[in-house]
């Protein structure tokens, strides 16, 4: 496993505002956007800010703010879509299914009568990713509140 971290890839252009993305949360050690090809509706990305390839390379405090946030925001998730199930994963290595080289958490709302879409296949139409991403910013404020 090649645990050499591009600075260039998407990710890491994300974290630095070089392109954009769908944010619902960030703090000092992490942020969380939408999935820009959703395997369902609400797929959501949990992004530590830490230059790791992989979990492997993640410091204890990276992995604990990483999944801090992830409880976080799969709260907000289920709230705002109220799926049947909620798959949490995280993939390290080409091998594993890995396609962006920088350590990420991956929040799945699961339906029962629907099965999940490829992975990273299909662009989600931009304005319906903003309106699903505004219901997890939504959720998300009424659980701080
Ligand atoms: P991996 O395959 O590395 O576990 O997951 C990478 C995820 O990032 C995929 O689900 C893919 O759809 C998503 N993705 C790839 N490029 C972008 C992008 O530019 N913006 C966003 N928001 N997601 C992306």
């Amino acid at each position: 496993m090649n645990s050499q971290y591009d600075t260039n890839n998407v990710f890491a252009k994300i974290l630095r505002g070089e392109i954009p993305c769908n944010k619902v949360y960030e703090d000092a050690e992490t942020i969380a956007f939408m999935d820009i090809m959703p395997q369902s509706d609400g797929h959501t990305l949990v992004v530590p800010k830490e230059a790791a390839v992989n979990l492997f390379d993640l410091s204890e405090a990276g992995a604990e703010a990483a999944i801090r946030t992830t409880q976080r925001v799969a709260r907000a998730v289920r709230q705002a879509f109220n799926p049947d199930g909620l798959s949490i994963g995280q993939f390290n290595g080409a091998a594993a299914g890995q396609t962006v080289p920088h350590v990420h958490f991956h929040i799945v709302p699961r339906y029962s009568d629907q099965t999940l879409r490829g992975h990273a296949r299909d662009m989600q139409n931009p304005d319906l990713l903003k309106a699903h991403a505004e219901r997890v910013i939504a959720a998300l404020r009424e659980q701080a509140a």
